[in-house]
């Protein structure tokens, strides 16, 4: 709070009492003016305009105030209205396995099983030249209990091996050829953390769960660095489109940071990159010094990789996700945890000991309870530091550890988007936890009440990147174009302030760059977006329309929308 109240006398001083600059400063390079400008400063406060040099916000005010810092070289754009906002941060993303599926066969957004299939079928006569069909995004609600099968894919893909990842990134759907080609036979024994969907015969049917996945996916011809930096390429420039210039990349290998570090080298990163190293759960303490050596090999301008993500359990879904208390229908099925309770805790000390971020995937009340439980013994063991640990997901908490997140200080890294009473929730999710334990899916409310960080992501590709999409749904609870009605859940509900300080300053907190972006104060850098309209004046359901003009990431311009001349 001391670090804002400075940034705020910063900007008095230099626009003074009269209005005229104080110590008559050199014009600015960049005047935005009569703008609506939400600032996400401590009083979360409105200006008029915005004067950016080499870099650097150095006022922020009104339309008037902001004369003196115009000269003759300075560029001024009139916005007429328009909003400008703090860039976006997205807390939870996959930058690089994003984008190269986007460049392979893309199965998200697809409304129907035919849809799909048609898309499956568009692509592998494009690309005659593919050994495989590869690719994702499908959609686990198209198909019956989520379970598209391998003859869908026959008829279409008949001589080639077809691997699709559900969109969900938990569930993957096989042809026949595929199969064959890895040996998943009858016999195939399901791995210790996957099953293999079979038919009533006991053959494999198509779909795969979990490490599952592994058996078919492992024979794919492996990707190269090439491919993965044009994959981040791609993830870069739809993340600045969305007004995106700050990245928690959720799960990176040394591939993934091999292609940072290219990007960062040739000036191309276009984004401020936090990159969460993926721990090998199996190992647990035996991987801890291949974690250490890749932090200190990749470290850029723009990415470092200070924080370690470790996967606590799968999607409720599929059943992946551990529960507290069985899954309804289901015998005494609780899902599995990556890691025992005991080995968690001694990993999670040992990492917090070295000053990771430890960044968590944890779905189920009773991963996110052993999750608590490990990040508190490493407190315990370590004393209390400015970790800033974070768990993502957070889809079902049990509410006795709700007050467990600001007493640790651990941030609920929640993804909005998902709040929205989809057939995820109706049809797959609320009947196997009834209605009872249904009321503590994404309690992003309660947490916020409760004191703890909330900080937004997208988890890009599994769903939309688009931090207006996850704002609009934070907001409304509702899918974004089903217009005005009853939300799903009101009582998790958010504000609109509440929303955006989600994409914005508590994601630069969690970033540990809150004294450098994620609001609009003299002093921080000029990490700003140019939105078409103001979100405060608009109905919340249709945030989602609303379009961003233009993106600066330290002043310099990364994303314009092609209709938006400044
Ligand atoms: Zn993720």
């Amino acid at each position: 709070m001391r670090r804002l109240a400075i940034a705020v006398v910063l900007g008095l001083v230099a626009f003074g009492a009269s209005g005229a600059p104080a110590g008559a400063p050199a014009p600015a390079e960049l005047v935005l003016t009569h703008g609506a400008v939400y600032t996400v400063d401590g009083p979360r406060s409105w200006a008029e305009a915005v004067a950016v040099s080499g870099g650097r916000i150095v006022f922020v005010g009104t339309a008037a105030a902001a004369k003196p810092w115009i000269g003759p070289q300075t560029k001024v754009v009139d916005l007429a209205g328009k909003m400008v906002l703090p860039a976006f941060h997205d807390s939870h993303v996959h930058p690089v396995s994003g984008g190269m599926e986007a460049l392979e066969c893309d199965l998200h957004g697809l409304a129907t099983a035919d849809e799909v299939l048609e898309a499956v079928r568009k692509y592998a006569a494009a690309h005659p030249d593919a050994v495989w069909i590869r690719g994702g995004g499908w959609d686990l609600t198209l198909f019956p209990a989520g379970n598209p099968s391998k003859a869908l894919l026959d008829r279409i893909v008949p001589d080639r091996p077809v691997l699709l990842d559900a969109s969900d990134g938990h569930s993957a759907w096989a042809n026949s050829k595929a199969l064959a080609l890895a040996g998943v036979t009858k016999a195939t024994p399901d791995p210790p953390l996957g099953r293999i969907e079979r038919d009533a015969s006991g053959q494999p049917s198509g779909a795969l769960r979990e490490e599952a996945v592994g058996l078919v996916s492992r024979h794919l011809p492996r990707r190269t660095a090439k491919d993965y930096e044009a994959g981040l390429r791609k993830g870069l420039q739809i993340a600045n489109g969305f007004g995106l210039t700050s990245l928690e990349e959720a799960s990176a290998s040394d591939r993934e940071l091999a292609a940072y570090e290219a990007l960062d080298a040739r000036g191309e990163l276009t984004a401020r990159v936090s990159v969460s190293i993926t721990a090998d759960t199996d190992k647990v303490l035996a991987d801890v010094n291949r974690i250490k050596a890749l932090r200190e090999h990749y470290r850029g301008k723009r990415f470092h990789a200070d924080a370690v993500k470790i996967f606590a359990d799968g999607v409720l879904e599929t059943r992946t996700a551990a529960v507290l208390l069985p899954y309804i229908g289901f015998g005494d099925d609780r899902g599995k945890t990556n890691l025992a309770p005991a080995d968690f805790q001694a990993l999670a000390t040992a990492l917090d000991a070295l000053g990771f971020q430890i960044h968590v995937h944890a779905i189920g009340d009773r991963a996110i309870r052993d999750t608590l439980d490990a990040l508190e013994a490493a407190q315990k063991a370590n004393g209390v530091r400015d970790a800033r640990h974070h768990i993502a997901h957070l889809e079902l908490i049990d509410p006795a550890d709700v007050p467990r997140f600001r007493r640790l200080g651990v941030i609920a890294n929640f993804q909005p988007f998902w709040a929205n009473g989809d057939q995820y929730i109706t049809e797959l999710t609320e009947p196997e936890l009834g209605p009872a334990r249904s009321r503590w899916l994404y309690p992003i409310a309660t947490v916020a009440a409760s004191g703890a960080v909330t900080a937004f992501g997208s988890d890009w590709s599994v769903s939309s990147m688009n931090p207006l999409d996850g704002i609009e749904v934070a907001v409304t609870h509702r899918e974004p174009p089903k217009g005005p009605g009853p939300a799903w859940l009101p009582q998790e509900q958010i504000t609109l302030p509440q929303a955006i300080a989600g994409y914005t300053i508590a994601g630069a907190y969690l970033d540990f760059t809150e004294k450098e972006t994620g609001s609009i104060e003299a002093g921080k850098a000029a990490d700003l977006i140019v939105l078409d309209r103001n979100l405060f004046e608009i109905p919340p359901s249709q945030i989602h329309d609303a379009r961003v003009l233009w993106t600066l990431l330290e002043g310099k311009e990364v994303f314009r929308a092609p209709a938006f001349a400044p």
